[in-house]
């Protein structure tokens, strides 16, 4: 070939336009890159043969016409950019040949006389020869910025004009199609020496100007309508040569921009951003409406990877600018975009955000990229580093990503996952939650689930209150009409812990569906123990059961071994399991043994916080007293042992009274006063009395160690009181020390059943005493709070009764402490909503008040449904009726004990919850029946009673109730007259004060009587104190011998000269003489100090019973060796005895005794009223 161009060339063959269009179809413009390749792989000596004499021959124009040249401008360009395709594709010697600028050259001369296109080929020239140049060149950047403007000039000034021109067109397609060989080896060879020169100083200004000749290429494109050059879409529906040339210019600066490498200095240079952003804009305009890009489509995958580059690059909010503007065109692409793809892009912008001027905006990218995370455990793990900064806590991600440039185009149930994870982050994210945040995530709340979740985190919001309560009662009525939903039911027992158990129960049979809310077993365990607790605390042990019972299942199901074993603690401490409960205690036992087995040698690894300590060490402690009551004592003793060691090993609780220690001191209370026999293996414990001393320190001492503590405390207290009220009641001593704390506590929570409790523990001791005025008082506020009678209606009774100006000051501060008593207890009356609208009831004849404990007729509405409230109203009526059996008033016992009779034969489950009360019940049944003389009746209540002891209550009532039947026998068969006097003697129990100060009167000549008759008083009292015990043991096996145990062992003891014990021998005679009369009342009133010499007499006989039942238990184990047993031990018990007593006459003045003495305040409620007033002046 080049041959014939060397001929053509010499003869002169003029055929060059032709010669060019044949060139080009068949070797160079219109061939493949492969081909072109190919050439450029030939070896250079021989193509030279050929390239020589073919520029050589388009040297000669042949005085070709300008409009000629005109028309073949387009050959020649085509020419251009195969040459330079060969020259770069050199494999040995790349743009060496320098072809295409050799030809550039020649084109130079021919157009130099055509215009308009001789300026533009002359500046493709020199463009074209600075993209040749072979190594780093003193003023390249000047040059090539300085060509920049020229290029920029001409396009402006010759574009308007010529732009819809073949050739121009022509040009720009040339000159995109030379900027595409340009940026495709930017930082390859050969042309990587060119992108070289332009990074250093004055980068930014040789770039700007590149952009800005980019930027005015595009705006010259957008006339372009056909040309040869350009490679037309082989897509039917576009067939847009403009559209791929604009776009192929965008992604080219794009290209330059992304391989540049500013400084940090440079990067703020905001010069090169304008025309970039302009080009931006024309790209994706132009991307946009592109029919053949599809998602498979190469350009759009490379504009994408560009997108996500500038994004990467971004350093300063200079080069966020470059980003924002892309966000909603990019948003227009995004059905096309692979998913994964578009989320390498979003994790880009992501990062860049940090570098946005809007902290709104950024937090919109961020949350674009979180929300585009659709596989929920790698979304949760984002989620926590997002909520990890401090920063984001204005909005949560759910609603950022609502107002977000670019949202995620996601599903409905995907919409639902993310805020249900979002919800879930933040909830769980810390303790201290920032308001903002809940309040964003209220606002996006899905369902009503929602709702109180995020209600339990902000119960100070009064607005989110009342739309929880507005919610409740909406489900409440809406349960009416239909069964709810478990999810309903889920949002309900975060309200109550109702809606837990039905939501729980109903886990088989109705799954949760795909699209419901993932549910917060965190926050349902929270709100359950919360509610468990509450129950507990407040005494509704029904429904603290049952909530306990779900809680322990939830545990075991969910793996939660310190939920599981709290659960747990709540049945291991209980006297009586509720038999209506599927709870296989002793299965649970082995499992939290093992549990524990596995748990306690690892707490103090440092693994676990303070309150898991406490769960661990009071599950030890309760699960004593389980063993206890399965008589297995050793290992209850071993159990408490552990938990002291295990204490022992915590430096925060060592010499601490925490509720560990508390705890340990109870149950140990519990086991010594409990158990039967002493066991001789154990060593041996101090009188339960003293421990209880012990136990006061130490609740008066308390401390909180973890957060469970107090919880714990106030769980313990109640059981306290009662414990406490029972043995000291039993052993005939005063212990007040928890009444005062205790209702302190629940005065202030409003624990109205708590209150009640106290009080009835309270008043059960006050009658022990026969403090009657005292009595009186409880039973008044118990009335109130039973809501058996107002409490006010009382007050003005009692006012206008009792009241005498005279002594008015003196009773100011009692008045004005029972006033504010009264006014707290209103607040904690029963039932307080019920009640407001419902009215009292109608007042009732007195000779009816007892019925009403045990009779159905007149039971309030609110105590149908309790079993638990129909027992306290029956243990008040039994207070009640004791009150006033010791104040003889006795018109309605009768009536009232069979009514209670009956009452406790109606329902024997609700009997059995009864407890120790049904003992003292029937004691005082008892007591009564004899007063009746009724002794038969007595005597078989007695034994009724004797066998419903059950095995681990106080022993105390065992005795006690001995001591009846023997009396009763006694009673019934006396044995002569002098031991008629002995039996009259033993009904000095638990008789009213009344009858003894009426005795008191008629001490002188009883006394006379008496002490003339009297032998050894020591020696007679002593064999009585020993004699009781043993006659009841035998007399309960053998009621042949009744009657006989009890009778001084040799006649010649003449029982009636004991003089500590007159008191009974009067008292018979008086009992017997039926109720008193006034006259008599008014006298013995009348007599404040004798009444006293004989009270102090009569507690020193009651004190000894309980000691000597205590020697019985030893006695019984050795009946051979009892007196000297007895005698060894006797002085430990009369010290006690004589301590108790001691301390209670320094307590109680004389006076203060008596039944028309009320006016004297009570030492104890005094105290609490004083407390309270000092509250709530603080
Ligand atoms: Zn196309």
């Amino acid at each position: 070939m080049g041959v014939l161009f060397d001929t053509m060339r010499q003869r002169k063959v003029a055929k060059n336009a032709a010669l060019l269009v044949q060139l080009n179809d068949a070797l160079f413009s219109k061939r493949s890159k492969a081909f072109l390749m190919y050439l450029s792989a030939l070896p250079p000596e021989s193509t030279t043969k050929m390239y020589d004499p073919l520029l050589k021959l388009l040297i000669c124009s042949w005085a070709t016409p300008s409009s000629e040249l005109t028309t073949q401008f387009t050959e020649y360009l085509g020419l251009v950019l195969a040459l330079m395709q060969i020259d770069m594709f050199s494999i040995e010697a790349p743009l060496e040949q320098q072809l295409a600028l050799k030809l550039l050259r020649i084109c130079r001369d021919l157009y130099k006389d055509v215009s308009p296109q001789n300026y533009s080929i002359q500046l493709l020239y020199y463009y074209v020869k600075l993209l040749y140049v072979r190594e780093a060149t003193a003023d390249f950047k000047r040059t090539y910025i300085d060509l920049c403007k020229k290029f920029v000039y001409f396009f402006e000034h010759k574009g308007a004009t010529h732009a819809k021109e073949q050739w121009f067109m022509d040009l720009l397609v040339f000159f995109q199609r030379l900027q595409m060989l340009l940026h495709q080896s930017s930082n390859k060879p050969p042309l990587d020496i060119f992108w070289q020169q332009l990074e250093g100083d004055d980068s930014p200004e040789v770039y700007t100007a590149h952009f800005q000749l980019l930027h005015g290429c595009l705006g010259l494109t957008v006339n372009v309508v056909r040309s040869p050059l350009g490679t037309s879409c082989s897509n039917e529906a576009c067939k847009s040569i403009r559209r791929h040339c604009l776009l192929s210019f965008g992604m080219c600066a794009l290209e330059a921009y992304v391989n540049w490498q500013p400084t940090t200095e440079q990067k703020s240079d905001k010069a090169p951003y304008k025309p970039l952003l302009g080009i931006l804009g024309y790209t994706l305009d132009v991307a946009k409406s592109m029919k053949c890009l599809g998602p498979s489509a190469m350009e759009l995958d490379k504009l994408v990877r560009l997108l996500a580059l500038v994004a990467e690059k971004v350093a300063c909010p200079e080069q966020m600018s470059l980003v924002l503007a892309f966000l909603e065109p990019l948003q227009h692409l995004r059905p096309l975009i692979a998913s994964q793809k578009m989320l390498s892009v979003l994790l880009r912008i992501y990062k860049a955000s940090v570098h946005c001027k809007s902290s709104d905006m950024a937090n919109r990218l961020q949350s674009t990229y979180l929300a585009a995370q659709t596989n929920p455990s790698r979304l949760r793990s984002q989620l926590f580093v997002h909520y990890h900064n401090a920063n984001n806590t204005e909005k949560c991600v759910y609603e950022w990503h609502e107002s977000s440039p670019m949202p995620n185009p996601l599903t409905p149930a995907q919409k639902k996952q993310l805020y249900d994870v979002d919800l879930l982050a933040v909830l769980h994210f810390q303790s201290a939650l920032p308001v903002p945040l809940l309040q964003s995530l209220l606002r996006c709340r899905h369902n009503d689930y929602h709702l109180v979740l995020l209600a339990r985190k902000m119960r100070t919001d009064s607005e989110v209150v009342r739309q929880c309560e507005e919610l409740r009662s909406q489900l409440q009525s809406t349960a009416l009409k239909q069964p709810l939903s478990r999810m309903q039911q889920l949002a309900i027992g975060h309200t109550s812990i109702a809606g837990f158990a039905a939501f729980f129960e109903r886990a088989d049979q109705e799954p949760l569906g795909c699209d419901d809310t993932p549910i917060d077993w965190e926050a349902l365990i929270d709100d359950a123990v919360a509610a468990a607790m509450a129950l507990s605390t407040m005494g509704y042990m029904a429904q603290a059961d049952e909530a306990w019972l779900l809680i322990l299942r939830i545990g075991q199901m969910l793996d939660e071994r310190f939920t599981y074993l709290r659960a747990l603690t709540h049945f291991l401490g209980q006297d009586h399991l509720n038999s209506n409960q599927q709870l296989q205690l002793s299965e649970e036992v082995d499992r939290a043994q093992e549990l524990l087995d596995d748990l306690w040698p690892q707490l103090q690894n440092g693994w676990f916080f303070k309150r898991q300590h406490t769960i661990v060490m009071l599950c030890l402690c309760h699960m004593a007293s389980y063993y206890s009551r399965q008589d297995c004592l050793c290992h209850a003793q071993l159990l408490l042992l552990q938990a002291e060691e295990l204490r022992a090993q915590f430096d925060e609780r060592v010499g601490k009274s925490d509720i560990v220690q508390i705890t340990i001191q109870t149950v140990r209370f519990r086991l010594d006063y409990l158990r039967k026999k002493r066991c001789s293996s154990l060593p041996r414990r101090p009188l339960p009395l003293r421990q209880l001393d012990t136990l006061v320190d130490s609740v008066r001492n308390y401390c909180t160690v973890s957060s469970v503590d107090l919880g714990a405390l106030q769980l313990l207290l109640p059981d306290l009181v009662r414990e406490s009220t029972e043995c000291a009641a039993n052993r005939l001593t005063e212990r007040f020390a928890f009444y005062g704390t205790t209702l302190n506590l629940v005065l202030q929570s409003g624990m109205a059943l708590r209150t009640i409790e106290v009080l009835i523990s309270w008043l059960w001791m006050n009658l022990q005493n026969e403090y009657l005025d005292q009595a009186q008082s409880k039973l008044r506020l118990l009335d109130h709070l039973l809501a058996i009678k107002p409490l006010s209606r009382t007050l003005v009774e009692q006012t206008s009764a009792k009241y005498i100006p005279a002594i008015a000051t003196k009773e100011d501060l009692k008045a004005n402490a029972m006033s504010e008593l009264t006014s707290n207890m209103l607040q904690n009356q029963l039932y307080v909503a019920t009640l407001k609208s419902l009215p009292m009831h109608e007042p009732i004849p007195t000779s009816h008040q007892l019925q009403r404990y045990v009779s159905k007729q007149g039971m309030p509405p609110h105590l149908r449904d309790s079993m638990q409230l129909q027992c306290i109203y029956f243990i008040v009526g039994c207070l009640h009726a004791r009150f006033s059996f010791l104040k003889r008033e006795t018109d309605q016992l009768d009536d009232f004990y069979v009514g209670a009779g009956n009452w406790l034969q109606e329902d024997t489950v609700r009997t059995a919850t009864l407890g120790s009360m049904l003992i003292v019940h029937e004691l005082h049944h008892v007591n009564y029946l004899r007063f009746r003389k009724k002794h038969k009746d007595a005597l078989s209540y007695a034994e009724a009673g004797l066998k419903s002891v059950y095995q681990t209550a106080d022993i105390n009532y065992s005795f006690n109730l001995m001591v009846q039947m023997k009396t009763a026998r006694l009673e019934l068969h006396p044995v002569g007259k002098a031991r008629a006097k002995t039996i009259r003697r033993a009904l000095a129990f638990n008789t009213s004060p009344e009858d003894k100060r009426r005795k008191g009167v008629v001490e002188g000549t009883t006394k006379a009587k008496s002490s003339a008759r009297k032998t050894s008083r020591f020696k007679i009292y002593t064999e009585l104190e020993l004699r009781p015990p043993i006659g009841c043991s035998n007399s309960s096996s053998s009621s042949s011998k009744s009657g006989n145990e009890n009778t001084p062992p040799s006649d010649h003891v003449d029982l009636n000269a004991c003089q500590t014990i007159e008191i009974s021998d009067d008292d018979a005679a008086s009992v017997s003489a039926s109720t008193p009369a006034p006259s008599q009342l008014k006298r013995s009133q009348s007599v404040p100090a004798k009444a006293t010499k004989t009270r102090s007499a009569r507690i020193g006989s009651q004190l000894k019973v309980p000691e000597i039942i205590e020697l019985d238990d030893t006695m019984e184990e050795t009946p051979s060796t009892s007196s000297a047993a007895s005698v060894k031990r006797y002085p430990t018990s009369d010290a006690r005895s004589t301590r108790a007593r001691n301390r209670q006459l320094e307590e109680t003045p004389a006076t203060t005794r008596g039944r028309p003495r009320r006016k004297v305040p009570e030492p104890a409620p005094q105290q609490e009223t004083v407390s309270l007033r000092r509250r709530q002046r603080n």
